[in-house]
């Protein structure tokens, strides 16, 4: 079953993303074949464990350019012709990736958190209505299927190759968006999703005047703060700190959620997490059906008892 994977990169530099699609397109049976749409694709590096060839669309501009990737995968698709495309479920893939499958009638399905092969056929396991439901949706062989993968399932593919590499020459295309710039976040934001320690706190903190104090922790402990979503609700911290499903998603070495209940909103931006301690004063909160180590406790107890330990 022959997959394509197309590379996801930004500023010069290839998405963790990419490697995990790499490890699912792995899982499929191969062979496994990793586009690279770029001003200067030689200059990104996708050689990774199992990758059989590397193909190099040479594009105008650097950045990533929703039509620019669309003709670019509808050219890679006639030339090529695999059973299966793998995208990342990212602002970029979800930007051209339904596209093309539309517009060439592909199979198609997006959140994809599980591939498998049975036999000829590809089944993906996705989530339907906001994540209370999944689904395992069958494409039986025969024509090819785009997929959207969730990033962070998969593990990285670790280092490989060096796998062949063409070169795929595309007739220009005439973008109708153009790339201006990149703007680095607001100061005093944070990037919670490249954090090794996250220490989140949820509705169990019970007034926005005990934040200052959870700060405090989190620096003694060497963390970054982040939060469930009705604390950005109540407008107590900004929504770069939401971990969720309208969140964001992150996979720390280690997330410990004080005063959080589990939801399964929640609990799809986090349940990759390396381990997981959970502080509740609920023994059936839906945290501890996630949670590594968890804690049945008064979360300003286990705070305090903490802060004396650092
Ligand atoms: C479309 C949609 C998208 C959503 N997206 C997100 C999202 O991205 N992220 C997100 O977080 N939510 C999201 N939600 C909301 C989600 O459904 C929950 O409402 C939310 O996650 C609950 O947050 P919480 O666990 O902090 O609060 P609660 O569910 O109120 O839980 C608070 C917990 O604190 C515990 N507690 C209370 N006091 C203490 C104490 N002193 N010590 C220890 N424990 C204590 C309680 O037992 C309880 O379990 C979304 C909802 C919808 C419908």
């Amino acid at each position: 079953m022959s997959v394509l994977v197309v590379a996801e990169h930004v500023q010069g530099r290839v998405r963790d993303v990419t490697y995990e699609l790499i490890s699912a397109a792995r899982s499929l049976g191969g062979p496994v074949t990793v586009a690279v749409i770029a001003a200067d694709p030689s200059g990104l590096d996708v050689a990774r464990e199992g990758v059989d060839e590397v193909v190099h669309v040479r594009t105008a501009g650097a950045e990533f350019e929703n039509d620019v990737y669309q003709a670019a995968l509808e050219a890679l698709l006639e030339e090529r012709r695999p059973d299966a495309v793998l995208l990342g479920f990212t602002v970029n893939g979800m930007g051209y990736g339904p596209a093309v499958a539309a517009k060439l009638g592909l199979g198609f399905a997006s959140d994809v958190f599980s591939v498998a092969r049975d036999g000829d056929a590809i089944v993906a396991t996705r989530a339907f209505y906001g994540q209370k439901a999944h689904g395992e949706v069958e494409f039986p062989a025969g024509r090819p299927v785009l997929l959207l993968l969730r990033p962070t399932v998969w593990p990285a593919a670790g280092p490989g190759g060096p796998p062949a590499v063409t070169e795929l020459e595309l007739a220009p295309t005439v973008s109708r968006a153009r790339h201006l710039e990149f703007r680095e976040a607001a100061k005093g934001d944070v990037d919670i999703t490249t954090a090794d320690f996250l220490l989140s706190i949820g509705r169990g903190i019970g007034e926005k005047e005990n934040i200052p104090m959870f700060e405090e922790l989190a620096g003694k402990l060497g963390a970054t703060l982040a939060v469930s979503r009705p604390i950005v609700d109540a407008g107590w911290m900004p929504s770069a700190r939401q971990v969720g499903q309208s969140g964001k998603t992150v996979k720390p070495k280690v997330y410990l959620a004080f005063g959080i209940s589990g939801a399964v909103q929640h609990l799809a931006g986090m349940k990759t997490s390396e381990t997981i301690i959970a502080v509740n004063t609920d023994p059936e909160a839906a945290i501890f059906d996630v949670a590594h180590y968890g804690a049945v406790a008064d979360l300003f107890d286990v705070a305090e008892e903490l802060a004396k330990l650092v």
